[in-house]
């Protein structure tokens, strides 16, 4: 059973509201590429999960949470009645090589060491489990999604299933008695409910209103889409959307990046870059949000 749906990475959604509004620099190109192959990466072991999996288990995707002032992060947990599983999803694609506890590219250049990462979130949900009253044990592993993936000098006691050991885990779990009982899941309750929203470490690209190109984005290729009174057709890809889901989208994102500043019909006109009618953008705002009236204007939230 799966008790929390794994949510998009706030920066993730800051990057692809933002590309094509503004030029993102090379570092924050490369950033943005980073957290979407690794959001893809766990997404892809999410499916593997549920596609592969027979035992009764709890499944909580993504988990921020803090110990003793100390935030960790879990990709995955796995939870069977005698055993968790904590995964960290990783979805590196080319030759990588271990020399000692450092961890390299093929060319030489030190990356910053997964395990690391993995035995700090091991460390601090052992403690988290033991002060909820639990003494399951767990499992830490790093799970490596990517086929093309190669870890030279890897030792074979590191904790590290590689995407070709995927198969033989499957049995290996699948052969493992596992019945959830209430208790378990109060355990995966609490853990969700600890959950924190955003990490005070996520990063994204300082932007403000007047500087961003407005117009409606595609959702494919982010190439702004002209306005074809009924549909919205992109300019870059040819992708075609709604009137309704374009300007609906659209004003999300325009929530999403301006909290703060009042969604008003002229506003959302401006974002969406229509030159033509309001009437179209009053029907989809007074459909999906709230009006609300304050002295002679309103807006909608
Ligand atoms: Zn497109």
């Amino acid at each position: 059973m799966n008790l929390q749906d794994r949510e998009e990475p706030i920066e993730l959604k800051y990057f692809r509201f933002l590309e094509g509004r503004i030029d993102l620099s090379p570092e924050e190109k490369r950033q943005y590429a980073n957290v979407q192959k690794g959001f893809e990466g766990e997404l892809k072991f999410d499916h593997w999960i549920e596609q592969n999996l027979s035992p009764d288990y709890l499944l909580i995707k993504g988990l921020l949470l803090e110990h003793r002032g100390e935030l960790f992060q879990i990709d995955t947990l796995l939870i069977f009645s005698g055993q968790i599983y904590l995964f960290n999803v990783k979805n590196h694609v080319g030759d990588y090589y271990i020399d000692g506890e450092n961890w390299h590219f093929m060319s030489g250049a030190e990356i910053k060491s997964p395990l690391l990462q993995l035995q700090r979130s091991d460390f601090l949900l052992r403690q988290l489990l033991r002060k909820l009253g639990t003494n399951t044990t767990v499992k830490p592993s790093l799970v490596f999604i990517h086929p093309e993936f190669i870890l030279y000098n890897a030792p074979p006691k590191l904790p590290v299933l590689f995407s070709g050991q995927l198969h033989r885990f499957k049995k290996k779990l699948n052969s493992m008695p596992s019945k959830i009982e209430r208790k378990h899941e109060i355990l995966a309750e609490r853990l969700v409910s600890l959950h924190l929203d955003r990490s005070p470490h996520t990063r994204w690209p300082d932007y403000d209103y007047q500087q961003l190109k407005k117009g409606v984005t595609c959702v494919k290729c982010a190439a702004f889409m002209s306005d074809k009174e009924r549909k919205w057709i992109c300019t870059g890809c040819g992708h075609e959307e709604d009137n309704e889901t374009a300007i609906l989208r659209s004003a999300k994102e325009y929530q999403f990046l301006f909290p703060d500043r009042k969604m008003t019909t002229n506003v959302i006109r401006e974002w969406c870059g229509i030159n033509g009618s309001k009437k179209k953008i009053r029907r989809v705002l007074t459909k999906h949000f709230r009006h609300l009236s304050q002295g002679k204007g309103s807006y909608y939230v």
